[in-house]
């Protein structure tokens, strides 16, 4: 039923979205003599326009010689070079597994056993995330080391804190300005890549805040090429200007924002109904009636329409309160004093665009509304992160765009039941995320760790014992910081089991290693393709196009499997995931017969789609855009996001400028999902090396050419690269590449050790010391470096691939066991 017949060539032409990427583009796969031979866009689906080069590269990653088929355990110690794999059963690896997992909660209790799953942003996982999430609320653990503060938390999370929600979806098709921050769509998401290409030519502006030149900002109207980390400056001096040229909506600010509501002077907190009388609530915020002359309750944001006070945005009140009279401010005003600070020739300074461009670039915001937002990991991996995000979150809001048409929106939802099992967790188990007391407002508050917490938990059983890890595609030590210690921890655990379609590095100190098949082989149900609200209520059932390759399995089918062991069958629904498919399809108004009948997808019935543009700014304690977050304050952070300097930058560290004289940013290859797949030829002949983008001034004062192997070495180790000079890049900023390791043996291309001095991993560049205080982002983006060409390029050549892979040929051995 999955199947259309192309009469020329009796291929199968099977409908399906390639799950690699955010993207989700629709595809469709042929296939010939029971072979996938070729993926080709499905232009009929809403992100089918067309595939990037993974998408393109499917048949190679399905057929890869590379893959491990069979469930494996290792025979020899961790840490061997050779971990001396030995094929097992399904059944020795699920019952090990599962035996193991209860022996340690058993000792130690569940939070003993941690997850890391890695993104569904950027690899096939987003296909099964929320089965294996599901396993691990089920079974008590406590920690996902899933990466969210490097990758998605500072756009998906952080903006809650002012709006009550994410950054949601930019209405593309009708925004007269697009303003992406950190963000290049042509790498990270081709269907908005090609959404954002069409508004440009129906005459939107578009505005690119990145250190490097690429994607859109190549034809932008403003590139504004930050030095890396300084981001929130320049979202404090784009808001002074349109503040100072009275270019903001001052209405939406009265009716959506906390900005009326009144500052005590004395005590730098809001002022609350409780001041002013007895029985007052300790959390209504009081703002000033310039009508009244008065104190009032301000209340929640009240849409268009209707009369409401004159709110008082900016000046100074003096207010009777219950122990006397006290000076106010507004937030806003409080916020526009602060933005003041950062006028255009400070924020030049301090970021290095020019202050005519931060002039034309705010007059453009506010000549070119409605604008529409969007950022990504450029403004997340700092140690500023979190209040970056803040502030540009505030200068989005004096646009007064937010869930206007042209404006960033909620997109709506469809009403199907969390998969993940959010509602599993118990209160003690919430409680117990790593981290969660230095970082209670961040990631840990969703039962996501960073890999430091997780680190310093196994090595240091501190706050209590990590013991089992279990690593769902994830690979720790090449994607984030701290790679000694990661393989220190590794090597500590008790129990790791390894879920994945190759081996990798973290994999290497597995105890157990269960083969993933790939998205070309498993049936998968999505609702939702995000960009747009007709593909937000795009529903299909992808069906496996070619059969599993050897026994490898889907990681949902993993989750069932364990969940069985592991006693969690009725939060699993009997483990039958048919039942949980049908029940979820169901909520989409469509069955799962009709689905499979219509592989291609369908539209959800419009009956049981919800809007959610009604809730954008409502779900903050104040119940408005909280401009001032007493959240923020009551813990201890800044309430408002005045701009601090990352922790290594020439600024912050002038006394490293000798030794380390270059500010070090990364970028992620497009050619590659993260740290995966450079053994496919087709991908690693487009990127054969790790690059490390230089300004030829600065390569030159280096006697580095184009091409040339070079070191790079920062206060926290080094790695090499090939220099590519970018005459678009600052004379003072180098651009590395994480997620080196993997050999391609069709070309002849080696891997790189994770550690020592033939490593090309970017992760060993990265300090994991400093960390912003609330996400716990580390500056794997704004860093300091120096860079010297190596002596003997051609010695480096042959040494390359000294780490890798030791147990290649004893891998094929096992697959073809
Ligand atoms: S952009 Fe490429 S990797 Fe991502 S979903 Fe589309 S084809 Fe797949």
């Amino acid at each position: 039923m999955s199947i259309v017949a192309n009469s020329i060539n009796a291929d199968r032409r099977v409908h399906g979205w390639c799950a690699l990427c955010r993207s989700r583009c629709g595809c469709i796969s042929i296939i010939r003599d029971g072979r996938l031979t070729a993926v080709e866009p499905d232009r009929d689906h809403p992100t089918g326009r067309s595939l990037c080069a993974k998408g393109h590269a499917a048949p190679e990653l399905v057929y890869s010689a590379d893959r491990i088929l069979y469930p494996m355990k290792r025979t020899r110690p961790k840490g061997a070079s050779d971990p001396g794999w030995s094929r097992i059963s399904w059944d020795e690896a699920l019952d090990t597994t599962a035996s193991q997992l209860l022996e340690n909660a058993r000792q130690f209790g569940p939070e003993s056993v941690a997850f890391a799953i890695t993104t569904p942003s950027g690899t096939a996982i987003s296909d099964s995330i929320h089965w294996v999430e599901r396993l691990m609320h089920a079974f008590g653990s406590a920690n996902n080391c899933y990466g969210t503060e490097i990758c998605n938390w500072h756009k998906d999370v952080a903006p809650t804190y002012t709006f009550g929600t994410g950054v949601g979806v930019p209405d593309l098709d009708h925004a007269g300005c697009i303003l992406l921050w950190g963000y290049n769509p042509n790498g990270s998401w081709l269907a908005q890549a090609q959404r954002l290409a069409d508004a440009k030519r129906r005459g939107a502006r578009t505005i690119v805040v990145d250190p490097r030149r690429s994607g859109p900002g190549v034809k932008a109207d403003q590139w504004l090429q930050v030095r890396p980390g300084t981001d929130g400056a320049l979202a404090l001096g784009l808001a002074h200007l349109i503040i100072a040229e009275g270019n903001y909506d001052a209405d939406f600010l009265r009716r959506q924002s906390n900005g009326p509501a009144l500052v005590h002077s004395k005590e730098k907190r809001l002022l609350v109904e409780a001041d002013l009388s007895r029985n007052g609530s300790i959390s209504a915020c009081v703002g000033w009636d310039q009508a009244c002359s008065a104190p009032a309750l301000l209340g929640r944001a009240v849409s268009t329409g209707g009369s409401l006070p004159d709110w008082l945005l900016e000046g100074e009140v003096e207010v009777d309160t219950l122990n006397g009279p006290v000076v106010c401010r507004p937030v806003f005003d409080h916020y526009t004093v602060m933005c003041k600070d950062y006028a255009p020739s400070k924020v030049e300074t301090i970021t290095g665009v020019p202050a005519v461009q931060v002039i034309e670039t705010a007059r453009l915001i506010w000549a070119s509304r409605p604008v529409s937002w969007y950022a990504w990991s450029g403004v997340g991996q700092h140690t500023n992160a979190t209040q970056t995000a803040r502030a540009i979150t505030l200068l989005y809001t004096l646009t007064g765009s937010l869930g206007r048409v042209g404006g960033n929106y909620q997109a709506a939802r469809l009403p199907v039941p969390d998969l993940s099992g959010l509602a599993l967790r118990t209160s003690r188990q919430r409680a117990l995320t790593l981290g969660l007391a230095s970082k209670p407002l961040g990631p840990p508050k969703d039962s996501w760790c960073t890999s430091d917490d997780l680190y310093r938990a196994i090595i240091e059983a501190d706050p209590y014992p990590v013991r089992s890890l279990l690593t769902f595609g994830a690979n720790l030590l090449v994607s984030h910081a701290g790679t000694r210690r990661g393989a220190e921890a590794l090597k500590m655990l008790d129990f790791q089991v390894h879920a994945d379609l190759f081996l990798n590095p973290t994999a290497a100190y597995a105890d157990i290693f269960l083969p993933v098949n790939s998205p070309w082989e498993r049936e998968v149900l999505r609702a939702g393709f995000e960009i747009s609200p007709q593909a937000q209520s795009w529903v299909q059932l992808r069906p496996a196009v070619i059969p599993s390759r050897g026994e490898s399995r889907d990681d949902g089918w993993i989750a069932f499997q364990l969940a069985k062991r592991l006693g969690l069958s009725d939060a699993f629904w009997g483990c039958d995931q048919e039942a949980a498919l049908r029940e979820y399809a169901s909520a989409t108004g469509l069955s799962l017969e009709t689905l499979r009948a219509n592989p291609q997808g369908m539209n959800a019935d419009p009956e049981s789609i919800q809007d959610a543009s009604q809730e954008v700014g409502f779900a903050t304690p104040s119940g408005r855009i909280e401009i001032w977050s007493e959240t923020f304050r009551t813990h201890g952070y800044s309430p408002l996001p005045d701009y601090v300097e990352p922790a290594l930058s020439p600024v912050s560290r002038p006394e490293l400028l000798a030794e380390f004289p270059l500010v070090l940013g990364s970028t992620k290859p497009h050619q590659f999902c993260h740290s995966q797949h450079r053994n496919l030829p087709s991908l690693r002949r487009m990127l054969p090396d790790p690059v490390m983008e230089i300004h030829p001034d600065a390569a030159r004062a280096r006697d580095i050419q184009d091409g040339d192997w070079v070191r790079i070495s920062t206060p926290s180790g080094s790695a090499h690269a090939r220099a590519r000079l970018n005459v678009w890049l600052r004379s003072d900023t180098v651009m590395g590449q994480h997620g080196w390791w993997q050999a391609c043996e069709a070309l002849g291309k080696p891997g790189y050790p994770v550690l020592g001095e033939h490593s090309a991993n970017f992760n060993l560049l990265v300090d994991d010391m400093e960390a912003d205080p609330i996400s716990g982002s580390v500056p794997h983006r704004s860093g300091l470096c120096q860079v010297t060409r190596l002596a003997k390029q051609q010695d480096l050549e042959e040494l390359e691939g000294t780490g890798i892979d030791p147990s290649s040929a004893q891998l094929q051995q096992t697959n073809n066991l």
